[in-house]
């Protein structure tokens, strides 16, 4: 039986620590996992960087990363659809099942939620870590470990796009070019969206956004959100239907409004300052709605098949890889964007 899990434990800001701890004893309803894939995801460098996001705080010790596959090394008494030698996407978030939520399919709303590397509980950045068996989905042999562990935010793209309604012949802003805005411009391509435009402050994001599939790019250098909108409409020939605002930064929430089309939606991704100034009136004198999303439900599956057919190719997200022991070097690089990183992807194996 092995002994070593090599795992990244947050202890507080700035204080990131490769350590041994424990292997887990699996319930009857869970496996053990040897975890392969890991992504590093914003949450996970600002919970490094500010030990905390919002209300959720780092208390205690706590072992980062959530956006994960790896392969099941031991079923519990009840687990009937996996095997040892499985691969898996791991969805990170288990709920308590028994709430009207849960009950209703809306499970991301579920207040006891327990979400990897969401205070207080662990995450899976280490070599061995258990899990909720009906949250780990098998993984056909032609798709990698590496996209299982981009289904994660492949799934909040799914969930986005869901909640914005994009259908075959939809026109589509998407409003930052970070992993997020990527999955989800490559979502709504996927979901028969015939124009996508997206921004960017960054040059190099836009770059990375065109040559995964976006129609039209816009690099935002002003705060003028009506000036910006009549670009985006000149650009892509008409206002879009829908705006998905992936960055959460106030001018361009303001932006999305301005230039979504009367009667459209706008999906609200990006997390930024708790209260913003948004032009509020306009949205809704043109019957613009405005939709919250957090995280998803019930999208792994749709995230799975749309990669294992082919239909999306998150393949070009991932721009760095580093083994486990080299974890603080992985954050730097993340933290940093150094050399165009987009995704930073970690190996536990
Ligand atoms: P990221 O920081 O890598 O990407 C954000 C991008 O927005 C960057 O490329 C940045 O240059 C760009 N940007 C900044 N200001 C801009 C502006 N004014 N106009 C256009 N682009 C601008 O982050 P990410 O991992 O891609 O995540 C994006 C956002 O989504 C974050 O706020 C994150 O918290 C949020 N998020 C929300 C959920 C949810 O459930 N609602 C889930 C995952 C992530
Ligand atoms: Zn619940």
């Amino acid at each position: 039986m092995a002994t070593d899990n090599l795992s990244a434990v947050l202890y507080g800001k700035n204080d990131l620590r490769l350590e041994q701890t424990p292997i887990p004893e699996i319930g009857p309803d869970e496996v053990l996992l040897r975890m392969a894939q890991v992504g590093i995801c914003g949450s996970d460098v600002s919970y490094l960087v500010r030990g905390s996001i919002g209300d959720f705080i780092v208390k205690a010790p706590m072992i980062l990363g959530h956006e994960s596959a790896g392969v099941v090394a031991k079923c519990g008494k009840n687990v009937k659809h996996l095997k040892p030698g499985d691969r898996v996407a791991i969805e990170p978030g288990v709920p308590c099942r028994m709430c009207d939520y849960c009950k209703g399919g809306t499970y991301n709303l579920c207040p006891d939620v327990v979400f990897c590397a969401t205070p207080p509980y662990h995450g899976n950045l280490c070599r061995y870590y258990k899990h909720a068996a009906d949250f780990c989905f098998k993984l056909p042999d032609h798709v990698t470990l590496e996209e299982g562990a981009i289904l994660e935010p492949l799934s909040v793209g799914v969930h986005a796009c869901r909640r914005a309604g994009v259908t075959l012949g939809s026109t589509v802003l998407v409003c930052g070019a970070g992993p997020i805005g990527l999955v989800n411009l490559l979502t709504a391509k996927a979901m028969g969206a015939t124009k996508v435009c997206i921004t960017d402050i960054a040059e190099n994001r836009l770059k990375v956004a065109k040559d995964m599939g976006a129609d039209h790019t816009i690099l935002v250098s002003s705060g003028d959100a009506e000036a910006i909108a009549k670009e985006v409409e000149k650009v892509m020939g008409g206002m879009p239907d829908i705006t998905i605002e992936c960055s959460g930064a106030e001018s361009s929430i303001r932006l999305g409004i301005f230039a979504t089309k009367s009667g459209g939606m706008m999906v609200l991704v990006g997390l930024g300052p708790s209260e913003v100034k948004i032009p509020i009136v306009n949205a809704a004198v043109r019957e613009v709605d405005i939709r919250g999303i957090f995280r998803y439900a019930n999208c792994y599956p749709l995230a799975l098949d749309m990669i294992a057919s082919g239909k999306v190719n998150v393949k070009p997200l991932i721009t760095h890889r580093f083994k486990l022991e080299e974890t603080l070097k992985a954050f730097e690089t993340a933290r940093t964007g150094a050399g165009g990183a987009v995704k930073v992807m970690i190996s536990c194996e």
